[in-house]
């Protein structure tokens, strides 16, 4: 919800300070309306109910997989469309991926995001907005910032929503930002108090093949880069998670492995290999060649696991998201 103007509302009303935090709690907690909130007065409750939206964004379309995802189209108030997703896994877990920016400023060549118009980043607000969506249907445990946009090019945002995230019941260590490589970014993250994960687009092992991919290498350098993650691992005695999307015949040959694992310490990451969602651009690795690229990382210690794809029927897989039904 939009909560300066909810503070407005309730200052203009010459509510007492703690009925923000009253509102806040039913809100995060999944009310869907005003009439839940009990321990408010009537008259406050219907002028709220006029006066202040629960959410900052409308639903545009909502797809549903086979596999029990959901994903939601939103449009904010001035109309820029976005994406969240909701992944329910068979051991309960309730993962909700959302996006930081509607679009993307940058253009990996694999991805869909990046192919539509960069909008802008979001507030705060309607970054838990998203979140919210879905806590409003079933309790949610974990939040991923692997929806359409580059967290950390919007870090400011996206760090006041992770300090709320705690009211909706997702901790901050269940908590994982993803980015490509932006050092001052990842270096935020690293300072910040909050423990929160980091998740690297990696996609090559190398400066030239990664330029190829993601152009945004040519400005941060894998070597720039994994001194960043290092400079986070210090700090905060975790694991780096990195992202691996398999591109058959591009970044998925032995030597590409070795490569990788020549470049990253078995201690300090673990690899996720992402069967790529179809965008046009490439073709998928097979799974035989995915597994003999996780087999030759874990020769060399490197601890590698297989992203189990969730939601591609709907397009709602990693870099799919593009907005179709809003373009
Ligand atoms: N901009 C951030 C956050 C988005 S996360 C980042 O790139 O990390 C989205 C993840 O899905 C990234 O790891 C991205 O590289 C990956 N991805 C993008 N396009 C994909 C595709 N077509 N198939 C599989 N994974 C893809």
């Amino acid at each position: 919800m939009d909560t300066q103007r909810l503070n407005e509302v309730l200052g203009d009303a010459g509510e007492p300070a703690y009925r923000a935090a009253q509102v806040w709690e039913w809100v995060a907690k999944g009310a869907a309306e005003y009439g839940e909130m009990t321990n408010l007065p009537a008259a406050l409750r219907e002028r709220l109910e006029v006066e202040v939206p629960l959410s900052t964004l409308s639903v545009c379309a909502e797809a549903r997989s086979d596999d029990g995802t959901v994903k939601t189209l939103f449009n904010t108030a001035d109309g820029r469309p976005i994406e969240a997703v909701l992944m329910r896994y068979r051991d309960g877990r309730r993962s909700v991926c959302v996006s930081s920016q509607s679009g993307c400023p940058l253009t990996c060549t694999f991805c869909a995001t990046g192919k539509m118009k960069f909008g802008r980043n979001l507030s705060a607000d309607e970054i838990l907005d998203q979140a919210l969506h879905f806590r409003r249907v079933e309790p949610i445990d974990h939040v991923v910032f692997m929806g359409m946009g580059e967290p950390t090019m919007n870090v400011d945002n996206v760090l006041a929503a992770c300090e709320r995230l705690p009211d909706l019941g997702v901790t901050n260590r269940r908590t994982a930002i993803s980015t490509v490589g932006w050092v001052p970014g990842i270096d935020r993250l690293a300072e910040c108090e909050m423990p929160i994960a980091l998740a690297l687009s990696l996609h090559a092992p190398n400066d030239g093949l990664r330029s190829q991919l993601m152009a945004v290498n040519d400005r941060f350098p894998l070597a720039e880069v994994l001194a960043a993650c290092e400079r986070y691992r210090a700090r905060r005695r975790r694991k780096v998670f990195v992202e691996y999307v398999m591109l058959d015949g591009v970044n998925d040959l032995p030597e590409h492995a070795r490569e990788l694992a020549a470049l990253l310490d078995p201690r300090g990451y673990k690899v996720n290999l992402i069967p790529y969602n179809p965008t046009g651009a490439y073709d998928g690795s097979s799974p035989e060649r995915i597994e003999r690229f996780r087999a030759i990382l874990a020769e060399h210690r490197v601890p590698a696991t297989v992203r189990l794809t969730r939601g591609r029927d709907i397009d709602a897989a990693c870099g799919q998201l593009a907005a179709k039904a809003a373009a």
